[in-house]
């Protein structure tokens, strides 16, 4: 797979604006600023693939970034602003679970926490959904650059514990500056997408 080849492709509200491929999906999810557009710009080695910081809750679609015909990156609208989404004809909540539940090239699902704090209600709640989707899931301790090293297992250990999350759920220390986590996470990514676990890098 050549990584470099990437491209933001479509972004989608509805079911029937999703792209129309076989192609499989790797989901980012997370409260609004966790990284998830600066995670894909650092996994794809690119600076302004995925654009990074745009005002918190504007972002109510779905993005599909296209990497090189083999996968999808799909960027979910960020939580923690749901309240503004109410008035629109199509809720967060309806954007998420539409694509969550009926999504069946969706191999994997990164949630996003902050490395610095224990996972917010909003967390808990996304956390337990992604249990009962049933679809494969890891979870992303992000900003890792922002504590010692010595502090990260000690804060892997709270974020697993607030979620209830069980021993067999990866969590990757992970920094977007740094590159911190970068190839455990394409090893976690590849591992789920069967077409992508013989490539040679
Ligand atoms: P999104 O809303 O989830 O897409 O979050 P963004 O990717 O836009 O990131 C929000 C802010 O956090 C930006 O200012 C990023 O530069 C910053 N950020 C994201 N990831 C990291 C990281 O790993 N380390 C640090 N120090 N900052 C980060």
């Amino acid at each position: 797979m050549n990584t470099s080849n990437a491209w933001f492709e479509t972004t989608a509200v509805h079911k029937s604006q999703y792209p129309v491929s076989d192609i499989p999906e790797i989901a980012l999810t997370g409260r609004s600023n966790a990284g998830k557009s600066s995670m894909i710009n650092a996994l794809l080695n690119r600076n302004k693939l995925a654009y990074v910081g745009s005002t918190p809750g504007k972002t109510r679609e779905l993005n599909f970034y296209n990497v090189d015909n083999r996968l999808y990156f799909v960027d979910m609208p960020g939580y923690g602003y749901a309240k503004v989404s109410k008035s629109k004809s199509s809720s967060w909540a309806d954007i998420i679970n539409d694509y969550l539940m009926s999504r069946e090239q969706l191999a994997l699902i990164i949630m996003l926490t902050d490395i610095r704090h224990e996972p917010s209600k909003d967390d808990i709640t996304m956390h337990n959904w992604l249990v009962k989707s049933g679809t494969p899931y890891i979870i992303a301790a992000m900003k890792a650059d922002k504590i010692p090293r010595s502090q990260i297992n000690k804060n892997i250990a709270m974020i697993r514990k607030t979620l209830n999350a069980g021993s067999d759920i990866k969590i990757i220390p992970f920094s977007s500056q740094t590159k911190q986590g970068r190839d455990e996470m394409w090893s976690a990514i590849k591992s789920c997408i069967p077409s992508l676990a013989e490539d040679e890098e």
